[in-house]
């Protein structure tokens, strides 16, 4: 099965043109497919250092897998045939000593090094750009430090490798009956690295699921030598080192190992939708449970257009999908309290729950159209931009007592700018998350594009939405990472002391700056 040239995954599992036309015509009107071009990459500018020529290519294919990430400007220009971001030079390490050497050799060559995990990144963080008196660009793929390295069954530990992607990680994971559950919507083609890198989300809306929280020690190669955390459960010796690595977006060195908090498998689910006539009830709904200590592993609200451009409900509905699960004891009590909270906000569960215990089939409800959905994301996104649509996501995170003028204020900015970029559109809204003092909401938004003009009326969507949750106090991402897109926001949003701390940190451990130019401040 092969990667997609421009788009997401697999080519094989791309949605028929047709099936997506049908779902989108009753919005948009009638659309015709664009035709992409093929791959423009520009030669090398400088060749391979001989030390790394064993672990390295320049092959044209392989520097335009390594050209950007899959936000919808990469894909875009992927789909344009434009991958002049393209490295010079891939270079995949297969040991840590082979990294070490890439790492001094492009000191010494003055390449500017972007670390590779799965690619997946959606704010630039991934595409290689020239550094100030760079004199040429290195991809660092991390692909070849897959394994899982040692188990400590007692303490529910794993000692991962960096470059491992989501499947083959859990794979080796479930050879010891555990699991990382970690499962971002990206998860099969991102790694655990990146993950790291980042601060990713996964998909449980409560309880342990950012992967700061999964982390127990780590392992960074920087320029200046190692940079090695300690295991420990817990300690309160100052500043927390592991913080320094979480969210370093690759500026500060190489997330080679980690050793990553892991769990037995869950074994006992229950589930239900709820579907709402009031979008403010549904909201008052999940606070509640939020704040309630139930932890569901799945409080996802959609908005009324969530819901219906996701096939779950059309009738105007807002629709709570609720899920638990435990390793050890059953969730018919959790469900059945969750229920009656939703049922004092007048939500209604006409389905009533799911309860399993032990592994069974899937209900067919809501919330299994609902993950269907989910899965095929993705890969709608590519089929919609073949179809000359401007659709992309944006996510936050306020706080319960701002979420009500947050979604007012982002959604009128967001039809407002779709009117004026796109003659019209739609903006839709779920909670990915929920914590007890607040949610985080993530938007979807279509407009109609203008052939040839998408890359710009996107810019201007993104300016709109990003403005639009700053002035309303949302954060510029909840776990999309920062990257270059949104810097110009989470300049405004860090402590400029932060700032000028951080970049202390970054000269201390990265003083030619190699590492990722133009990632999270210049
Ligand atoms: C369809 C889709 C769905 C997504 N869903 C989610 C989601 O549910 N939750 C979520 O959090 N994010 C999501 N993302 C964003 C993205 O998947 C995450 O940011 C993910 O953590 C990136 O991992 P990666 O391995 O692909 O990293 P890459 O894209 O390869 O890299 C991301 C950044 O981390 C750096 N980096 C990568 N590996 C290392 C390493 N080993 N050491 C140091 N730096 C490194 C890179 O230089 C870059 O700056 C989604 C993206 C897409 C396209």
């Amino acid at each position: 099965m092969g990667r997609h040239a421009w788009g997401w995954g697999l080519e094989e599992a791309a949605i028929p043109l047709e099936a997506v036309r049908a779902r989108v015509e009753p919005f948009f009107g009638a659309s015709h497919a664009l035709t992409g071009s093929p791959a423009e990459v520009p030669s090398p500018r400088v060749a391979a250092p001989p030390r790394l020529a064993a672990f390295s290519s320049a092959s044209t294919a392989s520097r335009a897998a390594h050209a950007m990430g899959k936000a919808y400007p990469d894909r875009v220009r992927g789909f344009r045939g434009d991958f002049s971001s393209a490295p010079d030079l891939v270079v995949t390490p297969r040991t840590e000593a082979e990294l070490i050497a890439t790492l001094e050799c492009a000191e010494r060559e003055r390449l500017s090094v972007t670390p590779f995990g799965g690619g997946s990144s959606v704010v630039g963080g991934v595409e290689p750009r020239l550094g100030p008196n760079a004199n040429g660009t290195l991809s660092l793929d991390l692909g070849a430090l897959e394994r899982v390295l040692e188990v400590d069954v007692v303490s529910h530990l794993a000692r991962i490798q960096g470059g491992v992607l989501g499947p083959a990680l859990e794979q080796q994971l479930t050879a010891h009956g555990l699991t990382l559950r970690h499962f971002p919507q990206s998860f099969e083609f991102s790694s655990l690295g990146g993950w790291i890198a980042t601060r990713a989300g996964g998909h449980f809306a409560t309880g342990p699921t950012h992967i700061d929280e999964l982390v127990q020690s780590v392992r960074l190669v920087t320029p200046r030598g190692l940079f090695e955390t300690r295991q420990f459960p817990a300690s309160g010796a100052a500043v927390d080192p592991n913080r320094l690595v979480i969210g370093s977006e690759g500026v500060l060195g190489v997330i080679t190992e980690a050793w990553m908090r892991v769990r037995p498998k869950p074994t006992f689910r229950a589930s239900a939708s709820v579907q709402f006539t009031d979008y403010a009830a549904a909201v008052n709904a999940v606070r509640e449970l939020s704040q309630s200590g139930l932890q569901p592993a799945n409080c996802r609200l959609l908005d009324a257009m969530e819901a219906m451009i996701n096939g779950v409900v059309f009738d105007g509905s807002s629709v709570l999908v609720l899920g638990f699960e435990s390793a050890s004891h059953s969730m018919r009590g959790s469900i059945d309290e969750a229920l009656r909270i939703t049922a004092r906000h007048q939500g209604r569960c006409e389905q009533g729950a799911q309860v399993r215990e032990g592994e069974g089939e899937r209900a067919q409800d809501a919330g299994e159209a609902w993950r269907r959905s989910f899965l095929q994301g993705p890969y709608l996104q590519d089929a919609l931009i073949q179809l000359g649509l401007v659709a992309d996501t944006f996510e936050t995170a306020c706080t319960w007592s701002r979420f009500d003028a947050l979604y007012a204020g982002v959604t009128g900015a967001m039809n407002e700018a779709l009117q004026r970029v796109c003659g019209g559109g739609v903006v839709s809204c779920r909670f990915t998350h929920v914590y007890p003092d607040g949610p985080a909401p993530y938007f979807t938004f279509i407009g109609r594009g203008r052939e040839g003009a998408e890359l710009e009326q996107w810019h201007e969507l993104k300016r709109a939405a990003s403005d639009a949750l700053a002035a309303h106090g949302g954060t510029i991402t909840h776990h999309h990472a920062v990257g270059r897109t949104h810097r110009p926001w989470y300049e405004r949003e860090a402590p400029p002391l932060f700032l000028d701390a951080l970049k202390a940190v970054k000269r201390t451990l990265d003083p030619a700056g190699v590492l990722n130019p133009g990632v999270l401040f210049d």
